[in-house]
């Protein structure tokens, strides 16, 4: 039977971009930590050699990092895409992202608040970029949970195996899928999705998943614009999923204007 979904406050762009900035702050501590190491105990001229190689290499890596920590703060500030500053945020979203996750961690910060927090900043900035594609460019990947458990039918093997009879979300998001010219995929892990994004080879994508899903789709594919929508799990996990039909139907129309 079809959950009602269950209304849930939306993360906070300002949980991850805290968190990232205090990475940010403790690899930078990191790196002093090594400079003092670098002169302190005296050493001999080839251990001096290669510490500073490394260490430049480094610190080089953090310096870009930072510039697209900051390139995402200025990017959501004036809603406004700047595109050199593109790859330093990449780097900066794969090379923080990891440890913003370890401090949280730390911090006792559920998982799926940071990782929903992540999903919010993705879509600003995606929605920045103000990219437009024509429909059949657009595919929507939706996870095989929002599928009725008692659901006989195939629809990862094909979509338009569905029966259409309304038991699940599938037949809402074909509505969807119908109504828009859209492409869609119904994906039951990563290599799927990644074999629907290769089949299709979308300009643009709109991802339905749990945030752990969403969160390593988006980084997986960085370069493609991903609009994500985090399923809601009534059931508990994996199992019977439910999803705000609009938020998915905005995301769509987003795209293609
Ligand atoms: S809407 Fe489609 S996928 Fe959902 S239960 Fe009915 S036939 Fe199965």
């Amino acid at each position: 039977m079809k959950a009602p979904v269950i209304m849930q406050t939306q993360a906070h762009k300002r949980l991850f971009l805290g968190l990232l900035a205090a990475s940010l702050l403790g690899i930078l501590f990191l790196i002093f930590g090594l400079w003092y190491l670098f002169f302190y105990p005296a050493k001999s001229a080839l251990y001096h050699t290669i510490f500073l190689i490394i260490l430049l290499f480094v610190a080089g890596g953090i310096l870009l990092a930072a510039l697209g920590a900051l390139g995402i703060v200025i990017t959501l500030l004036a809603a406004k895409n700047f595109p050199f500053l593109q790859a330093p945020i990449r780097l900066a979203i794969h090379l923080l992202y990891p440890a913003a996750l370890a401090l949280g961690r730390l911090l006792r910060i559920d998982k799926d608040r940071i990782r929903s927090s992540f999903v919010e900043v993705n879509n600003q900035l995606v929605k920045a970029r103000r990219i437009k594609a024509a429909p059949d460019q657009v595919l929507l990947l939706a996870p095989h949970c929002l599928q009725w458990t008692g659901c006989p039918h195939k629809i990862t093997v094909d979509v338009n195996n569905c029966r259409r009879c309304g038991q699940c979300y599938i037949n809402d998001l074909l509505e969807l899928r119908d109504r828009y010219g859209i492409k869609m995929g119904v994906a039951t892990g990563g290599t799927l999705a990644r074999k629907y994004v290769e089949e299709y080879r979308p300009k643009a994508i709109v991802a339905i998943a749990c945030e752990r899903d969403l969160t390593s789709g988006i980084q997986d594919v960085d370069r493609l614009p991903v609009l994500g929508v985090a399923n809601e799990r009534p059931h508990g996990p994996c199992r019977d999923t439910c999803i705000r039909i609009e938020r998915v139907e905005e995301a769509i129309r987003h795209f293609i204007g």
